[in-house]
């Protein structure tokens, strides 16, 4: 057990202490609650020199990068139990053992929110991914389009390999609209999609361009197999009926026409899709359901 310490009785002794106490539990950012006081107090009067070294030590122990802080002087409480515990100083350790729960309680709270940002970070992730996609259709949408397209040019022009951009659009679909109404017209578009999308290789763009036109990226492929692609796609979707299960009625095929062109170094992306819907035109024009290159 440590000896009792008995304390100095004169003012102006006591008032240096007590300016000498708050300026070290100042320093070392330490609360001034009654029980920190005495261990301060005790350390600058110099009358406890087991404290004093075991202080100077935890001191120096804490001098730590800010990360580990918290966790440090947690830890600095364990220390200061162990201290407490050598002297026999029962209040004292009582309240210092409160002082680390109150600790570990702030700890616990501080990594409930950092699981919260962890959560709220994946939501804020999907709510981007969601932002990508064809609410309607389920595939991307035009936005991102417009992203891989242009990476696919910068990809190119890295790598001089050629890529094709396919543009496709429903053949009479307002008569279709006309005659059937807009949610069926709405099960077409899905109908399609899923046909575009099962139609291509992985790496493959199928996006929603807009109302009932799609574009589809292929990479590394120039126009002859942008071509054979482009006419597999189209008696994919051309060679499926849609019917209505359960009345057994059939809404009959859905033609595309698809305009068909191969990116070319100089070109800007309004250039090269500005080719394809000029393709597109003339697949339309030259009688619908079919394929045209520009
Ligand atoms: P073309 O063969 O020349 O392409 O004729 P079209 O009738 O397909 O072309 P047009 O541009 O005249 O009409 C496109 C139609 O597509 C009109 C519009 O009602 C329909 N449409 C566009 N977006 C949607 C949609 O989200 N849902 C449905 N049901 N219809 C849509
Ligand atoms: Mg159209
Ligand atoms: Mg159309």
């Amino acid at each position: 057990m440590a000896d009792k310490i008995t304390y100095s009785n004169t003012p102006n002794k006591t008032s240096e202490f007590l300016r000498l106490t708050i300026t070290l539990l100042a320093k070392h950012k330490i609360s001034a609650h009654p029980h920190n006081y005495q261990l301060g107090y005790e350390y600058v009067s110099g009358k406890n020199q087991l404290l004093i070294d075991d202080l100077d030590k935890l001191i120096e122990q804490s001098n730590s990068p800010e990360e580990k802080q918290l966790s440090n002087y947690t830890e600095t409480l364990h220390q200061f139990i162990d201290i407490l515990d050598n002297q026999n100083s029962s209040s004292l350790l009582e309240e210092t053992h409160s002082l680390e729960k109150s600790q570990q309680r702030l700890e616990s709270q501080i990594f409930d929110i950092v699981a919260e940002v962890d959560s709220l970070r994946k939501e804020l992730q999907q709510v981007k991914e969601e932002s990508k996609i064809d609410a309607l259709t389920g595939i991307a949408n035009r936005k991102a389009f417009d992203a891989t397209l242009e990476h696919s040019i910068l990809t190119s022009r890295e790598t001089n390999k050629p890529f094709c951009l396919l543009l496709l659009d429903i053949d009479h679909f307002k008569k279709f609209n006309d005659t059937y109404g807009h949610l069926i017209g709405d099960k077409v578009l899905r109908y399609v999609a899923a046909s575009l999308k099962r139609s291509v290789k992985g790496n493959d763009c199928v996006a929603r361009f807009g109302g009932e036109e799609f574009v589809i990226i292929l990479p590394a492929t120039s126009i002859n197999g942008g071509m054979t692609v482009a006419e597999q796609i189209r008696k994919a979707v051309s060679s499926g009926t849609l019917t209505d299960k359960g009345s057994d009625i059939s809404y009959g095929k859905t033609m595309i026409s698809i305009g068909v062109t191969q990116f070319r170094a100089s070109d800007l992306s309004n250039e090269l899709v500005g080719r394809a819907d000029k393709a597109l035109y003339l697949a339309k024009e030259r009688g619908r359901n079919r394929v045209e290159k520009l």
